[in-house]
């Protein structure tokens, strides 16, 4: 039996692992994607590594600062572009924030791998059951593996944890979870013909009903010229139940609406379902010592951060200083 099981491997699962593990406690984390990371993930297509979830990554506390610290001396993580461009009114104009904006080298996930390190990850492994006794924690996979620990900490999306939760006798009450929301966003990658006519990295469409992201991937690392499109979260909603072809097409068209015609070779489209919070738990994680239930994400406020990396990872660490 572990001390510690983690049910996912997202960048809070993960922070939370690093720290327990380094504390002296058996942990075991389990995900149910092929690797790790989750949303903040990288998707091989051909010869491309392109970021279909975070984008980019940010850090302002200090404890972020020292995880960029150590990526960008080990060499994992690279410094993209200081400024990135909106698009309002058909005008483009930069913001003078001026602050760095980072990425994994060879990809987003290289921050979850980083992490991972030489902890004992699970991959392909959904947990369908979870079960309480008097020794902690049982949780069932779909392929029928069984994992015990003392104590359980959640990483995936509320409202996954909701559905897993509600299924336990005598278990906590979810009210404040299934309170939490969050909303989907349609992510296209495309290999080019030959770059697209734009002289910044990136693009945050502000005008346009469909789209809010352009990416120019290759300068994010070396490649083939190669876009990343995200869609807005109200227009993804509405085209939740698409085809990923329509969803290609649509959102392509919007980009040459936006850059010029351009030549793709090949393309591809991701729903995420849950990806981004939208009314969030309202403590950096949760903890219930007398079940030794615990649950962290970016859906999970942390300090006034935004919804994202940093938040994730602050969750996390908040989680494991709690356990
Ligand atoms: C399109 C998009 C663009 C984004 N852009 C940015 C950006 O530019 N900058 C930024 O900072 N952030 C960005 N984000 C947000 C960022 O990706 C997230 O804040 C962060 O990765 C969340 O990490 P997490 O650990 O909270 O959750 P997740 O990454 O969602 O991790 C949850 C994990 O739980 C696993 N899981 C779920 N259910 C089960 C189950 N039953 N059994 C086993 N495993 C399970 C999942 O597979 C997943 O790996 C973006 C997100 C998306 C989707």
């Amino acid at each position: 039996m572990m001390d510690v099981l983690i049910l996912g491997a997202g960048l809070a699962g993960l922070a939370a692992a690093r720290d327990l593990a380094a504390a002296g406690m058996r942990v075991q984390v389990l995900d149910k994607a092929r690797g790790v990371a989750g949303r903040a993930a990288t998707k091989r297509f051909g010869p491309l590594r392109l970021d279909h979830g975070a984008r980019f990554f940010t850090a302002r506390q200090p404890r972020t600062r020292a995880l960029v610290e150590e990526g960008l001396d080990a060499g994992w993580l690279s410094e993209w572009t200081r400024q990135i461009p909106s698009r309002q009114a058909g005008q483009i104009s930069t913001p003078e924030d001026g602050h760095p904006r980072y990425v994994g080298r060879s990809g987003m996930s290289d921050i979850g791998k980083a992490l991972a390190g030489e902890l004992d990850v699970q991959t392909s492994t959904q947990i369908t059951r979870l079960e309480r006794n008097e020794d902690g924690w049982r949780l069932i996979s779909a392929g029928g593996r069984v994992f015990g620990g003392r104590t359980l900490l959640l990483n995936a999306p509320a409202p996954q944890l909701s559905v897993l939760l509600a299924g336990l006798t005598n278990g906590p009450d979810t009210s404040m979870l299934d309170a939490v929301t969050l909303r989907p966003c349609w992510a296209v990658g495309a290999a080019l013909q030959a770059d697209v006519n734009a002289d910044w990295p990136a693009l945050n469409v502000k005008d346009h009903p469909a789209l809010e992201w352009i990416a120019r991937e290759h300068t994010k690392r070396p490649g083939p010229p190669a876009l990343m499109l995200h869609a807005r979260a109200d227009w993804s909603e509405q085209h939740l139940e698409d085809s990923p072809e329509q969803v290609q097409a649509a959102l392509i068209a919007a980009a040459k609406e936006i850059v010029g015609d351009f030549g793709v070779g090949d393309s591809f489209a991701h729903r995420w379902r849950y990806a981004t919070p939208d009314k969030r738990f309202p403590e950096a994680c949760g903890w219930l010592p007398e079940l030794r239930l615990g649950w962290c994400g970016d859906w999970c406020e942390s300090d006034g951060h935004g919804p994202r990396v940093e938040a994730a990872l602050l969750s996390g660490w908040a989680l494991a200083q709690q356990v």
